[in-house]
């Protein structure tokens, strides 16, 4: 058998032929269509407006701790480090944790809403990892 053959309709296997049809529909159905460069830019300024709210939160609820219950920043910097360490890893990142698909049981990305290898909608809510994996 030759690859050929899978692509020929009703192949030497007719099964694994469809199989990997059905295979190839799912994969093409579950493609992002290509976005234009235009909302791409739109994409990254929503993106960078959000940084910056963020960043505009954290100072000021940096400030009102630090005024008001006299944290340092020796605290901040230990706690971001014990957070950082939650996933294993020292990276200046916080990680959500991966969900399981409740119809199929593997392991998915947190970002996405289905599971990409059964189409199952994910019961579990994406969230960050509270505790150390240790
Ligand atoms: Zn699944």
């Amino acid at each position: 058998m030759d690859i050929w053959d899978l692509l020929r309709p009703g192949g030497p296997t007719g099964s694994m032929t469809s199989r990997l049809e059905d295979r190839m529909v799912d994969a093409l159905r579950h493609t992002p269509p290509a976005r234009a460069p235009a909302a791409l830019q739109n994409d990254v300024d929503e993106l960078e407006q959000r940084v910056d709210r963020l960043t505009l939160l954290n100072a000021a609820l940096w400030e009102l701790l630090r005024d008001r219950v006299k944290l340092t920043e020796a605290d901040l910097v230990n706690k971001v480090q014990e957070i950082d360490l939650r996933d294993g890893r020292s990276d200046g990142r916080i990680r959500s944790t991966p969900k399981v698909c409740d119809a199929c049981g593997r392991t998915i990305s947190s970002r996405h809403q289905r599971c990409l290898y059964c189409g199952g909608h994910t019961g579990s809510a994406a969230g960050i990892a509270a505790k150390p994996r240790h």
